[in-house]
This record gives structure tokens, sequence and C-alpha cells, in this order.
């Protein structure tokens, strides 16, 4: 089966280019044998774990905080709500931080959308 001759040059191991003189051929580089490429491709690698982390705590909530006064205001609101767990405060300050990244600051409606969630409901 390797001693198949190669499909480019017919087992001639050169082959003419367009001036017309003779290179070694680009497939077998000059072996005259088909090259051995189909299935032995190493596909057993071993992979890497691409399993993230899960149990690593989110709650970093001291080094991590807005930067615009809108978003200052903001996490202050969802730092002091009564009705918030500390997870829920560390998500929502998250969404502030990642809502300023996004914006620049953080627009009327994403305040009142988290304000509603932090607020003591009637
Ligand atoms: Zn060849």
């Amino acid at each position: 089966m390797v001693d198949e001759p190669c499909g480019v040059c017919g087992g001639d191991r050169r082959i003419a280019n367009s001036f017309g003189l003779t290179t070694t051929c680009p497939s077998c580089h000059g072996s005259g044998r088909r090259a051995e490429q189909s299935g032995f491709h190493d596909v057993t690698k071993t992979k890497e774990s691409h399993h993230r982390p899960t149990n690593r705590a989110e709650v970093v909530v001291k080094a991590q905080w807005p930067v615009t006064p809108g978003g200052v205001e903001l996490a202050t609101a969802v730092r002091d709500s009564t009705i918030c767990t500390a997870e829920v405060k560390a998500r929502l300050i998250h969404e502030i931080m990642d809502h300023e990244d996004s914006h620049g600051l953080c627009t009327q409606t994403f305040i009142k959308k988290i304000r509603k969630q932090v607020r003591p409901r009637a």
C-alpha cells in the first residue's frame, strides 16, 4: 500500500513546471511514492481539560466595584439592600460593572432595572 506511486508525478519523482523545467515533485518530495497522509493524523491527542472550576467563589465584592458615578450609587444601593442575599448582590454588582464596560456608563433604564430588584416590594 505504501508502495503506490505518487499520484502527482506518477512515480517519476520530478514534474515539469510551466517553464518547461523539471522540479522535484512537491507531493512526494522526490520519493516517487504516494504520501502517507490519510488516516494517520493523531486524533487521540491528550485533550486538555476544558472543565472550568465551578466551585470557585464568585463573591469578591471588595476588589470589584463600579467606577462610574451612576454605577457606584447603584452598587451602593445593591449592597445596602435588605432583600437580597450576598450572592444576588454580588451578581448584580457584577452586572453593573459589565454594563459599565459595554456602555461606558449606567443608563437610566439599567439603573431602574437594577433598583427594582433591590427595592423591597410594597
Ligand atoms: Zn510525486
